[in-house]
């Protein structure tokens, strides 16, 4: 596995490339969840192809006072992770922006993903992949790099992959391990109101209002949790529905103590 720590070593490095190769951007902390996108960038690519690890914790895309500093960053566990899971080259940067810099990404739909587009595009030029693989769990952002790549024209294909969960439905996310035991066990509740939606809607619920109640419901006897939001929107265009249709999701970001975490499942 070939490691690069600069952005003018990854522009050299593509540049005699011949085959074809998978990029999976990531902020490291990895786990099961991105192996999975690991082992699907490889399926996509190939023994012949390279499959290209980024490993970047991305300023731009933290809210101030937010996680930035403290977020994990186990860089010999990573390192080794990736070198067991096969991976042909890790990218990880030291540096990947100007001070100056005055030339962003711009996205307007949600005006969260302004960090995350420019991150995403920097990489694209830098490591010039065929395709890049990134996870349904995030769905807004997974939403939001096809419409990039559509509408700026990216020469490269989008993977989405299936959430990966513990045995208790929990998402894998690096931000468990924030979780202490209480917290943990308190942080089904976002899988477990989810389900509860999903069954209702099997039984006929189409009253989106009842539906979202019902996962309040679920949500609410967990002392430690406070909802950020629960909507139910549509899949392809993330708009918000008021009656059930057939790409109906639902969607949640709920705090466990002082952790965030979000989730979401296709109802239909
Ligand atoms: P992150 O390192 O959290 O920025 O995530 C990097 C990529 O891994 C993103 O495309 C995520 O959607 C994806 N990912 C994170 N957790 C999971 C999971 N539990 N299952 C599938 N993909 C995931």
């Amino acid at each position: 596995m070939k490691i690069i720590e600069s952005t003018d070593a990854a522009q050299v490095c593509v540049r005699g490339r011949t085959g074809k190769s998978v990029l999976v951007p990531t902020m490291g902390a990895l786990h099961r969840g991105h192996l999975e996108l690991i082992r699907v960038a490889r399926e996509h690519v190939g023994n012949e192809g390279e499959v290209v690890v980024s490993i970047f914790v991305n300023p731009l895309q933290f809210e101030p006072g937010s996680d930035f500093e403290k977020y994990p960053r186990p860089e010999p566990a990573d390192e080794k992770f990736c070198e067991d899971a096969g991976v042909n080259l890790l990218f990880r940067p030291r540096e990947m922006y100007f001070d100056d810099r005055s030339v962003y990404v711009e996205e307007t739909r949600s005006g969260h993903f302004r960090g995350v587009c420019t991150v995403v595009s920097k990489l694209f030029n830098l490591l010039a992949p065929n395709a890049a693989v990134f996870g349904r769990k995030d769905y807004q952002q997974l939403a939001i790099i096809r419409r990039m790549v559509r509408d700026l024209n990216f020469p490269i294909e989008i993977i989405g992959v299936p959430t990966v969960r513990e045995a208790d439905g929990l998402a894998l996310s690096s931000r468990n391990q924030y979780l202490n035991s209480e917290e943990r066990a308190e942080a089904t509740v976002l899988y477990r109101a989810m389900t509860r939606v999903k069954e209702l809607v099997e039984r006929g619920e189409h009253s989106v209002t009842k539906l979202i109640d019902a996962a309040r419901d679920v949500i609410s006897p967990a002392k430690r949790a406070r909802i950020d939001y629960i909507t139910i929107v549509d899949a392809e265009n993330l708009e918000p529905l008021e009656k059930l249709r057939p790409s109906a999701l639902i969607a949640l970001a709920v705090f466990i103590g002082k952790t965030r975490l979000i989730d979401n499942l296709q109802l239909t």
